[in-house]
Parts: C-alpha cells; structure tokens; sequence
C-alpha cells in the first residue's frame, strides 16, 4: 500500500480559528494513524487578505498542541512550513499548460466592465458570474485584447458547459455537481499570483497528497478542484470535508460565541492534552461512551469512517469539564509551577508581591482539584493570599447549612440585604470562642488544629458541620472552599484567627446597627 500523504493549508487570515485546528489535528491524526506524513502549507496568494502575524500564530497553535509536521522546506532546523507565495513559478506554469490543454483560456476583461456585467446581473436578479466573453476569442482579437488591456490579462478555467463534476467525498458520499452551475473561474490573477483554486490543485499534486481532509465551507470548492485535476489528466486524492461546528445555540461556531482562536484557550489556561482531546471529538468519536483519550490513544483509534456527517457541538461546558479532569490527573508539582503565573498575573493589585512561594505553593495544590480553567485560580484562592474577605454576615448560615441560605447564596442573590437569624448572638459566641481557640494551638499543624476544634465542638453543643461551616466563610469568604483544617494550616494562626474574630465582631455589629 502507498503511503498517505495528508496537509494542512491555512490561510495567514487572522487567528487560527478552532475550526480550523481541528482540521489541522485530524489531517495529523490520520497521517499519524496510518503510519503517513503530514505537511503544512500557507496558503499566501491572496496577499490583500493577508495578516502580520497569523502565520506565526498558526504555527503556535500547532506547536502548543504538539500537531507536528514531517516535511517541509529546509531553514536550517526543524523544517519551515511550505509557503505558496514562494512557489509562485509553478502556478503560472501550470495554468498556461491548462490553457495549452484548452482547459483555460486569457480573459481581458476590465474591471469596470466585470462590474457592470454583476451590476446588471444583481439588477436582473439572475446569479452573477462571469459571461465568458473572451471565452471564444479568434486569434487576431486575441492580439488587439493584448495589445489593448494586456494589463488586465488573467487566466480563466473553462468550465464545461453542461454535465456533471462528480466526486466521492468518504465522509459525505457521491458529491455531483451540475457543470452549468459553475462558472469560468479566474485560476491566474492579472498580477501572476494563482487563486485558491489554482495554487491548492497544483500544491496537492506536486505534494503527493492522498487525502485531502478540511473543513465543510471548503465542500463548494471541491468540483471546481475535480475540474482540474480531470483537465490535467490527474487522479484526484480523496476528499473528506469535516462537519461543521456550531455553538450552544446551534449556529456555525463564530466570535459571536465568544473566543474562538485557538490561542485564547491557551492564554486561559487550558490545557493542550484537554484541548486536543476536545477538538478530537469535534466531528469524531471512537464510540459511543469514550470521552477521555490521550495522544496515543487518539492516534490509535482515530479513522475517517467514524468522522459524523452532522454538524459538531462546541460545548464549553465539556471543555472545561474535560480540562478539569486532566488539571486533576495532573502531577501536583507540575500543576503549581502552570498555575504560578495565573496566580501571579490574576490576583488584585493590592496583594503583596512577589507572593510568597511557599503559600502560592500550598494554595495551587489545594485548589487543583476544584479548578476547571487556570485562569480560574486567583478567584479560587484569593483568600490565601489577602485578608480582605468581606462578605455578607448571612453567607455564614448559607456555610453552617441552612437551606433557605444556601439557595440564596448559589442563586447569587444579595444576601447584604437579608436579616441576619435570630441566633445571630450564638453564633457570635460560637466564633469568637473559634478565635480563642485558634490562637492557642500549638504546633501550628493541620492535625492539631482539628484535634482542638473537634474539642471545641463538643464543648460548645453543637455539631462540626455548624462550627466548620461557619469558620470557613469566616476564613475565606465562601462555602465551599478546600477542607478547612489544611486550610487553615496554610493561611496561618494569627490570620486564622484574625480573621474569625472579625467575622464574630461583624456579626455583632450587623446586630446592633439592626436593633
Ligand atoms: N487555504 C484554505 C484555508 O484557509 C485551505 C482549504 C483547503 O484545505 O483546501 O482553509
């Protein structure tokens, strides 16, 4: 068997859209699974639409997500991407061996006049296109065009004017097109650069690609591509146009959305395990249970026959539920060094840096099983680090586990403006006697802290969960929070019981302030 030969071909447009990776990665993924190569190329030609940058960006993503490629023009080190704008040669070569062929043929038409027959068109509400004017030119008119607007010179396919352009694409089936419908594209520009058309054809053949496999807004172009590959007398590669995606509300995947580059994801502190495993099931799945899968696995299962017709969901919920689960599976020295400069970069100015490391330490391994996204870790653990947890004094029921409380508190109403219970002063003994405590235990340990307030439980009548509830939101200002006694081991004794002591005195000034 031959080998498979597979590429990815972006468009230095803008930023590399997650739609767009995902064509990237299951390219690579074939490759990868049939033992292929995969290349990269740019696709450049349009150098009005070109964007400073994206390039660069583009290659990011695939780096940052370890999608590599096998070839490509040697810059002395790992190879370079191919790049159409420095292949122009080729294409203008090719599409005079179209016109040599009577496959394509020169159009002089000016752009004023191109406008005026879309103008007239649009006005007779008929689809616009080109009218093939210089489609038939005899050879003397031929010299008078060139004579007279050779500037404006371009290359147009000829488009056969009746019959079909079929092609099989392994996702989508027998795809057939009625040849009418299409009309005498440009494939050479006035300026000697190839369009889309021209340049993908001619790249895919000189690369030896076997699959082409991209993404469904391509599928319009693909019998245009047949048409050539049919007038050099080529075997087209297989065709695989990957479903689209769409977003929650079930329109195609857009900024709309919210971010759709690849690299934001990134920057927000995903995780490029998570992320390729996500995209992965964009439009593929191994079965019908398996959502978590590594490299190697991806690699191994991955095939085109189970790539879905129907559109794709992008749901963020199960990207960030996914990334939660390999932030969890994560070795805890590795994830407190990635989640440092969140930490870092995320926390409020008025906290004191640098941070001390051993605390950013304690609060990124306590946290890393509740954090979902990096970029979450400054919210999740701001309490470690300032002493300013204010909150409404009613949260501290919502902690304690009363009910009415607690939906208050998870449906974010305002519990500022909600009376404190009736046993406000109980509770206020409760904490203050917390504080006592607190400042007396002795070695500053996690055990001895729940050896004294376990004490401290029964000692006062109540129940851990009351008590505990209530020390935690005073200590960090919140519910849920990691488990309290190494919790507060972190935070430390004299900010422990600082702060529980000025919950019991909030408490006590909300009462007053009341009666
Ligand atoms: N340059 C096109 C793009 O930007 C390539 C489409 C294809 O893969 O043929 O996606």
């Amino acid at each position: 068997m031959s080998v498979t030969r597979t590429r990815y071909a972006p468009s230095p447009t803008g930023d590399p859209h997650v739609g767009n990776i995902r064509s990237a990665l299951f390219a690579w993924l074939f490759a990868r699974s049939t033992g292929g190569v995969f290349a990269v190329r740019i696709e450049d030609t349009d150098q009005e639409r070109r964007i400073p940058g994206s390039e660069e960006r583009i290659l990011d993503s695939l780096r940052w997500l370890g999608i590599e490629w096998d070839e490509g023009p040697d810059i002395g080190g790992p190879y370079g991407p191919y790049v159409q704008s420095q292949r122009l040669e080729g294409y203008g070569l090719a599409a005079e061996k179209l016109v040599e062929l009577d496959a394509a043929y020169y159009c002089y038409c000016t752009p004023e006049r191109l406008d005026a027959i879309r103008a007239a068109q649009q006005k007779r509400n008929v689809p616009t296109g080109y009218d093939r004017r210089c489609r038939n030119l005899s050879a003397e008119e031929r010299a008078q065009e060139e004579a007279e607007n050779g500037e404006h010179r371009v290359v147009r396919f000829k488009t056969p004017l009746s019959g079909r352009t079929t092609f099989t694409d392994v996702i989508r089936g027998d795809v057939s097109w009625e040849n009418r419908l299409i009309d005498d594209f440009v494939i050479l520009k006035s300026d000697g650069f190839p369009t889309y058309h021209l340049a993908n054809v001619v790249d895919d053949v000189a690369m030896e690609i076997t699959h082409v496999i991209r993404g469904d807004e391509w599928m319009s172009s693909a019998p245009r591509h047949a048409m050539i590959y049919e007038a050099f007398g080529y075997t087209p590669p297989v065709f695989a146009h990957l479903p689209l995606i769409l977003g929650a509300d079930r329109t195609k995947l857009s900024k709309r959305h919210g971010s759709v580059s690849l690299l934001d994801y990134r920057d927000e502190g995903f995780l490029p395990e998570a992320m390729l495993n996500f995209l992965a099931l964009l439009g593929w799945s191994l079965d019908d249970k398996t959502t978590q899968m590594t490299r190697d696995e991806l690699i191994a299962g991955f095939s085109l026959d189970r790539v879905s017709a129907s559109p794709a969901m992008f749901d963020r919920e199960k990207l960030e539920w996914l990334n939660g689960v390999y932030i969890r599976e994560m070795v805890p020295e590795t994830f407190v060094e990635l989640a440092r400069p969140y930490l870092d970069n995320g926390l409020p100015p008025g906290i004191l840096r640098p941070l001390d490391d051993g605390l950013a330490r304690q609060a990124a391994m306590l946290t890393q099983d509740r954090a979902r996204v990096l970029s979450e870790m400054p919210e999740l653990c701001d309490f470690f680090f300032t002493d300013d947890v204010s909150f409404p004094p009613t949260l501290i029921w919502a902690g304690m586990g009363d009910k009415a409380m607690k939906r208050m508190a998870d449906a974010d109403e305002d519990l500022w403006r909600v009376p404190l219970p009736d046993d406000a002063a109980v509770v206020h003994e409760w904490l203050n006697s917390a504080a006592n405590a607190i400042e007396k235990i002795e070695p500053w340990n996690h055990e001895s802290i729940e050896t004294r307030l376990r004490a401290l439980v029964e000692e006062l009548g109540t129940s851990g969960r009351k008590l505990f509830g209530a020390v935690r939101v005073a200590t960090t200002g919140r519910t849920a929070a990691p488990p309290l006694f190494v919790t507060l081991e972190a935070i430390g004794r004299e900010r422990s019981a600082a702060r529980t002591r000025a919950a019991a005195t909030a408490l006590l000034d909300t009462q007053l302030a009341r009666s």
